[in-house]
């Protein structure tokens, strides 16, 4: 009897906590449990009243805000602002940019799936899609990589005017500035196709599009400034880049000794109020040939012309070129991707105020205005580039994996090559969709700061994972340069992708779960905030909130990862049936998980699991698996749920999975109080680890994706630029590969009349002549095999160059002008 009211209570506790119940009905509960434990059992009065007083008690301390915040709440308030980590008015304004969408779902430990899927698919309109098909295309033609990257080491003059003239420049700029007025998909589209071309055709044209005077310009500028420059920018007519990484100042950006004083000074002729600025800056993508500089400096008003302060914190100006005391022009060598960039220096540089983005009302805001246009632009440009390489990754080495033979068989077919080939097309699958999913965020009008965190962090990291593999799969053909060489340049751009808009060890060990778990988090922002109302009462009665809805959302984190855990997520809902139910599942199970080990984490280190970066980006790597996996059950669902996906949405659900589970496991053996630690793992794992690396099944199925010709492989990489014309590259593997989709059946009876003895020549050549005189194969199939042979020639030679002295003469070939490259 005892143990069962035992169970019984436990149970009901249990079942509380997972829904979440108020506190009315946790009372209800606790009132009726007491009842029936007077009533239903022969307890004596004696033990009977002293529980029903202190339960009486406990029920007024807790359950009447009054008394609770007098008694409970006011000493917990009075510890944690003592205890609160100081937060420097940088991160404050970090904190307080952007928005917070799907992430806050995902931290809450029980995700609104529906909310997720209710989200309308991607969709372009007609003009952006006219613009993709024809201007973006005519674009790709027109950048040839190899006379870019090798020869002339710029674009070429029609492809700057091309670019200008088309309006590259102003994707973001609304129609009324004469801009394009592109959606966030849009952009991402254009970027991507090209960057499947040009990695820096694509950099060129992200750069202005990204964060730069458009983007800052469109938020904060004046009128008068919108009016004059936005539509210059749109039409090309002033190239722009952004100021705001120096020798001294680079991932710790809001170090910037660049300097401005408030001043008079002449501009065009006249005195007039305004800045005097001095800065040194490097790594300045488009510097070199810009028109127009967006810096970004600290201000000081020495002389009081402004107010009272005189140290006014961050500001941005734009900086004509020309400006007397601008040096600009030398370039960086950004390994082999040639995009302008370079280093420049301003020595009294005098402009007046209206040069200031948004004018003197933004005076000191710099900071907070350049986080929130990252907050957007990281979620495109870097995300777009990455899938365009991953698309081309899959596309083109998943063909060359068909088309070239070794052991007389294609070495797709190789598990060895199963393995990275499988990786290849699901990352690339999972990157897209995260791509995708970003973009409608945006597109809706949410800047979340910590999905775009996420996503410039894993899809540089994946793509650098995919690219890795393709040059292993490709062996020779993906090391030797040339025009032939589809990913060699994709390779060398890696770092670059990995390092601008916030490294990446950075972005993980400090942005992803450092800026996460404040803003998602449901209750942390808003237990902050309280402890800063400079109204003590009212940051009490806050604080009193979100401190008992926090304990709420705790225990409910700790019932549902449990009760998920023994379960291993089965019995709780999903928003839809079929093969991806399992996952959704799942996914609940490991938001719950998450949840739960982010409050102990913060709980237990508080403040000083800022400093603890390796626990904070464990925990980050799980939010975004979260993220990443939502994406591709997204994508799936948008898509249709076509079944031939199915193969890559189980690679990258399980891999995720996976990878959920081990960052979990490497956080609680890392965790400095230990036996809370076991204890986590206990909730969180209570039937031990069950996911473990893909099965070799799934890597053959996955793999199978991107080495034969169909819907699934369209699907994976539309988008990109493709060209039937033979003089592209792409136009000849294509044509192969399909054709190598054609005869494999025969190379197949070929090769098997062979290991039957009926054919005895020994050469390729002799066996399709036997064969075709024995009847084994038509002429017709004689004819494909022996296109399929020069076709195959065709795709794995790579290009080589005639050398003269001590200088290669480098006259790849196909093409027709030789270059000088000094060894
Ligand atoms: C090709 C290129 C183009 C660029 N274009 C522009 C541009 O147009 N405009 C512009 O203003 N800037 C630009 N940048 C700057 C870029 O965005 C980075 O901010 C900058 O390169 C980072 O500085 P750094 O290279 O000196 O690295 P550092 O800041 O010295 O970092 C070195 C390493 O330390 C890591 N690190 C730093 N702090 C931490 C921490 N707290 N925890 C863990 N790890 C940490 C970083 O992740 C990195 O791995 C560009 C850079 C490059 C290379």
């Amino acid at each position: 009897m005892w143990i069962f009211g035992l169970l019984l209570t436990i149970a009901v506790v249990w079942a509380l906590a997972y829904w979440g119940a108020g506190t009315g009905v946790w009372i209800a509960a606790f009132a009726a449990g007491l009842a029936v434990f007077t009533a239903g059992t022969d307890v004596t009065w004696y033990v009977a009243v002293p529980v029903w007083a202190i339960s009486t008690a406990l029920v007024l301390l807790l359950g009447v805000p009054r008394i609770r915040r007098r008694y409970v709440t006011a000493p917990l308030f009075r510890q944690f602002r003592k205890v609160m980590p100081p937060m420097s008015q940088t991160e404050q304004e970090a904190l307080e940019a952007g928005t917070v969408w799907w992430d806050a779902e995902l931290f809450t430990g029980k995700p609104d799936w529906q909310r997720l899927l209710n989200l309308p698919p991607p969709h372009l309109s007609r003009a952006e899609q006219e613009f993709l098909d024809n201007e973006t295309q005519t674009l790709c033609e027109l950048l040839d990589d190899w006379q870019v990257t090798h020869e002339d080491k710029d674009l070429s003059a029609d492809a700057w005017q091309y670019i200008k003239d088309k309006g590259f420049f102003g994707l973001i700029i609304p129609e009324e500035y004469g801009g394009k007025g592109f959606s966030a998909l849009a952009h991402s589209e254009v970027v991507m196709k090209l960057a499947s071309r040009c990695i820096t055709g694509a950099v060129t044209v992200m750069v202005p599009n990204s964060l730069g005077p458009g983007k800052l310009l469109l938020h904060y500028g004046t009128r008068e400034q919108k009016s004059y420059y936005l539509p210059r920018l749109a039409r090309g007519e002033e190239v722009p880049c952004f100021a705001l990484t120096g020798p001294d100042a680079g991932s710790d950006a809001g170090a910037i000794p660049d300097r401005g004083e408030v001043c008079y000074g002449e501009w065009q002729g006249e005195q007039v109020l305004g800045v005097r600025l001095n800065w040194e800056k490097r790594y300045i993508t488009l510097g070199p040939v810009c028109t127009l500089l967006g810096l970004a400096f600290k201000l000081y008003d020495p002389e009081h012309l402004l107010g009272e302060k005189e140290e006014l914190g961050v500001t941005l100006a734009l900086v004509p070129r020309d400006t007397p005391g601008v040096s600009i022009g030398d370039r960086h060598v950004t390994l082999d991707i040639p995009f302008q960039n370079g280093p420049n220096t301003g020595r009294d540089v005098f402009v007046p105020m209206q040069q200031l983005v948004g004018g003197t009302a933004y005076v000191g805001q710099g900071w907070r205005m350049l986080v929130e246009c990252l907050a957007e632009g990281r979620g495109i440009s870097l995300p777009a580039l990455s899938v365009g390489a991953g698309k081309t990754a899959s596309r083109f080495t998943g063909a060359y994996a068909a088309i070239r033979r070794q052991f007389n068989i294609p070495i797709g077919r190789f598990e060895g090559i199963e393995e990275p080939l499988a990786r290849i097309a699901a990352l690339t699958y999972q990157m897209d969709a995260a791509r995708t999913l970003t973009l409608g965020a945006l597109d809706i009008g949410e800047s979340p700061s910590v999905i775009s965190a996420i996503v410039k962090y894993h899809l540089t990291e994946k793509y650098r994972r995919c690219i890795n593999d393709a040059m292993d799969i490709q062996g020779g053909s993906g090391i030797c340069l040339g025009p032939s060489n589809l990913i060699g340049r994709a390779y060398q751009a890696i770092p670059i992708a990995i390092t601008v808009e916030g490294a990446n060890i950075l972005t993980r060990s400090m942005i992803i779960f450092g800026q996460g778990a404040v803003r998602c988090h449901p209750w942390v922002l808003k237990e902050f905030q309280a402890a800063q109302n400079p109204d003590p009462a009212r940051g009490l009665a806050e604080f009193d909130h979100a401190a008992f809805g926090h304990v709420g959302f705790v225990l409910g984190n700790f019932a549902r990862s449990l009760f998920l855990g023994l379960t291993r997520g089965r019995f709780s809902g999903t928003p839809v049936d079929g093969p991806t139910a399992r996952y959704f599942q799942q996914l609940h199970w490991m938001s719950a998980a998450f949840a739960l080990s982010a409050d102990v984490a913060m709980m237990t280190l508080g403040g000083s699991l800022k400093r603890k970066e390796r626990l904070s980006a464990r925990l980050g790597d799980v939010l975004s698996e979260l993220y990443l996996t939502s994406a591709v059950l997204k994508r799936f669902e948008d898509d249709g749920r076509p079944d031939t996906d199915l193969p890559l949405v189980n690679w990258a659900c399980g891999n995720s999975l996976y990878r959920m589970q081990e960052s979990l496991r490497l956080l609680f053996r890392n965790l400095p109080f230990r036996p809370l630690a076991w204890l986590l793992r206990l909730i969180v794992f209570p039937t031990g680890a069950p996911y473990t690396e893909t099965s070799d099944r799934v890597d053959r199925e996955a793999a199978r994706v991107v080495l034969k010709p169909g819907e699934a492989r369209e699907r994976l990489t539309r988008g990109i630029f493709l060209n039937d014309q033979l003089r592209f590259r792409q136009a000849q593997i294509e044509r192969a590969f399909l054709l190598a989709a054609r005869v494999e059946p025969i190379e197949k009876t070929l090769r098997e009349s062979v290991r039957a003895g009926l054919l005895r020549g020994r050469d390729f050549a002799s066996q399709v002549e036997e064969a075709l005189a024995e009847g084994i194969i038509t002429r017709a199939e004689a004819a494909e095999l022996e296109q399929m042979q020069i076709l195959r020639r065709e795709v794995i030679m790579v290009d080589s160059y005639a050398q003269y002295g001590k200088r290669f003469v480098l006259a790849p070939a196909r093409s027709k002008k030789p270059a000088i490259y000094a060894v």
